[in-house]
C-alpha cells in the first residue's frame, strides 16, 4: 500500500504546472465538496445530541441494547489514488461528520453508536488512498471509523444513501489533495477540538471514607483500538479485559483493597485518562495489562513486567512502548500528557521515589508469577510507556504473554490458566503491600 504514497504527489505537481485551468476547476470542486461536508459537519455536531436515543453524552446510555444501534456487516473499498470510496452496508441511515489529522495522516469519521459486525480482518488492508482502517466504539453512544491515508486526502463526501430495493449504505469518498491543503484542513479540525479524547470514562468517584489502598487495574486498548490481533483472530483487548476482571475478583476477595478499573467493557479510553484515573483516586498501585504481538520477534514468549523509564532496557521494549504510546493516535486522538508536571523538580523527586517502589513491585510480580507460569527470559524490563508516567503512583505494565506466540495465545485464552495466573498475581500484590507497611511511600497505606 505504500507504493501509492510517493508517485501521485510528484505526478500531481507536474500536472498542476502544465494545466492551470484544470487545476483551478478541480480545486474548486474539492473546495465546494468540502464546504458541503463541513456544513454537514457543523449541522451534525449540533444536531446529534437531540437527534435520537443512540447518541448521548451520558455514560448511562453506554450499554444501549445492540438492536437499537445501526448494524453494518459488510464493507467494500473501490477507486484509486485520486478518489477512493469506502462503502458500508448499514441497517438504517446514520448521521456522520468527518475531519482529518496529521502525523500520521488520517481521516476520522464520527458516527453514533454503530454495531460493527464486519468480517474478521476487515480494514487491515485497504486500497487506493485508504491504506487501512479501524472501526469501533469510541465513547458512550459514539463510534468511529479511522482511515489511515496513503497520501494527503480530504473527505469530500460522507453520507447515508438508500438505493432502490437495496439496503442503505454509508459511503465515504476520499479525494487526493496537496500537502498544504491537507495541513490547513488538519489544523482547522484541531482548532475545533476534533482530536480531543472522549469524556473521561465513568469511574466510581474517590471514596474518602474508605481508607483501604486503591488499586487501579488497566486493561489495555478497548473499543476502536483492538490492540494486537493474531492469525487465529484472538484480540488483545478482549483477552486482557477477561484477565483483569478475574484479577479484580481475586483482589476484592481479600477485602484489603478498593479496586478500580479504567474500563469495564469494550470502550476506548485515552492513555492520559488511564493515568488520570490513577491520580484522581490517589492509587497505591497501577497495573496495566497487555498481550501484544512482537512482529520482529515471533519466537518470543512468556510474561514480562515493564516499569517506566526514560531509557529503555532494550530495543524490543522501546519498540513495544512506541507501539503502545501510539494507541491514542490510532483512535484519532491527540495524546495529551501533562508535561507541566514532569517539568516540576519536586515532582521529579517524587517520580524517582515512585520508580523505586515500581521496581519493588516489579520484583514481587516477577517472583509471584514465575511460580505458576512461564516468564520471558528477561522478565523485568523498562521503557518509556505513557501509561506509566503518573509521578506519584507506583506503576507497572504486565504483558501476560505474546499473541505472536501460538503457545502463549492458547494459554491466555484458557480460563484455567487465567485463574491460576491471576490468583498468583493477587498473592504477589498482597506481598508487595505487606512489605510496604514498613516503608514510607506515596499512596494511602492503612
Ligand atoms: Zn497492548
Amino acid at each position: 500500500m505504500q507504493d501509492g504514497t510517493q508517485t501521485p504527489q510528484g505526478q500531481t505537481a507536474k500536472r498542476r504546472q502544465g494545466e492551470p485551468a484544470a487545476r483551478l476547476k478541480r480545486d474548486r470542486a474539492i473546495a465546494v465538496a468540502l464546504s458541503v461536508a463541513l456544513a454537514v459537519t457543523g449541522h451534525a455536531a449540533q444536531a446529534t445530541p437531540d437527534a435520537g436515543a443512540a447518541v448521548s453524552p451520558r455514560p448511562a446510555q453506554a450499554s444501549a441494547p445492540a438492536e437499537t444501534r445501526a448494524v453494518t456487516n459488510a464493507v467494500s473499498v473501490t477507486g484509486d489514488n485520486r478518489v477512493t470510496t469506502l462503502s458500508f452496508t448499514i441497517s438504517r441511515p446514520v448521521e456522520a461528520r468527518a475531519f482529518v489529522m496529521e502525523r500520521p495522516d488520517r481521516a476520522v469519521i464520527e458516527l453514533p453508536a454503530v454495531n460493527f459486525q464486519l468480517p474478521q480482518g476487515a480494514g487491515r488492508h485497504g486500497k487506493g488512498l485508504a491504506s487501512s482502517f479501524r472501526y469501533g466504539v469510541f465513547a458512550p453512544g459514539k463510534s468511529r471509523i479511522v482511515i489511515d491515508l496513503a497520501a494527503p486526502a480530504a473527505v469530500t463526501r460522507v453520507t447515508s444513501v438508500q438505493p432502490d430495493n437495496a439496503l442503505p449504505r454509508l459511503e465515504i469518498d476520499i479525494t487526493r489533495v496537496d500537502r498544504a491543503y491537507f495541513h490547513k484542513e488538519a489544523r482547522l479540525a484541531a482548532g475545533q477540538g476534533a482530536g480531543q479524547a472522549p469524556p473521561p470514562a465513568a469511574v466510581a468517584p474517590p471514596d474518602n471514607a474508605d481508607r483501604r489502598p486503591v488499586i487501579v487495574l488497566d486493561p489495555g486498548h478497548g473499543g476502536l483500538d483492538n490492540g494486537a490481533i493474531n492469525s487465529a483472530g484472538l484480540v488483545e483487548k478482549d483477552i486482557v479485559l477477561a484477565f483483569t476482571q478475574r484479577l479484580r475478583e481475586h483482589l476484592e476477595a481479600t477485602g484489603r483493597y478498593r479496586v478500580i478499573m479504567t474500563r469495564e467493557d469494550d470502550v476506548f479510553v485515552s492513555l492520559g485518562d488511564r493515568v488520570r484515573i490513577a491520580q484522581q483516586h490517589r492509587a497505591a498501585l497501577f497495573l496495566s495489562v497487555h498481550a501484544d504481538i512482537l512482529r520482529e520477534s515471533p519466537g518470543v514468549r512468556g510474561a514480562t513486567i515493564y516499569t517506566g523509564s526514560k531509557l529503555a532496557t532494550d530495543t524490543e521494549s522501546a519498540q513495544l512502548a512506541d507501539k503502545e504510546n501510539d494507541a491514542d493516535r490510532a483512535a484519532g486522538v491527540t495524546s495529551q500528557v501533562d508535561n507541566d508536571q514532569v517539568a516540576n523538580i519536586l515532582l521529579d523527586l517524587t517520580m524517582r521515589e515512585t520508580r523505586a517502589f515500581s521496581n519493588v513491585l516489579a520484583t514481587r510480580l516477577v517472583g509471584g508469577l514465575s511460580q505458576v507460569i512461564r516468564m520471558n527470559k528477561n522478565p523485568h524490563r523498562s521503557a518509556r510507556f505513557i501509561v506509566l508516567t503518573a509521578p506519584d503512583t507506583p506503576s507497572a505494565l504486565l504483558e501476560i504473554g505474546y499473541l505472536s506466540s501460538t503457545r502463549d495465545a492458547d494459554l491466555m485464552n484458557s480460563p484455567g490458566w487465567r485463574d491460576r495466573t491471576t490468583a498468583a498475581l493477587a498473592k504477589a500484590i498482597n506481598q508487595y503491600f505487606d512489605g510496604r507497611r514498613s516503608m514510607t511511600a506515596p499512596g494511602i497505606i492503612p
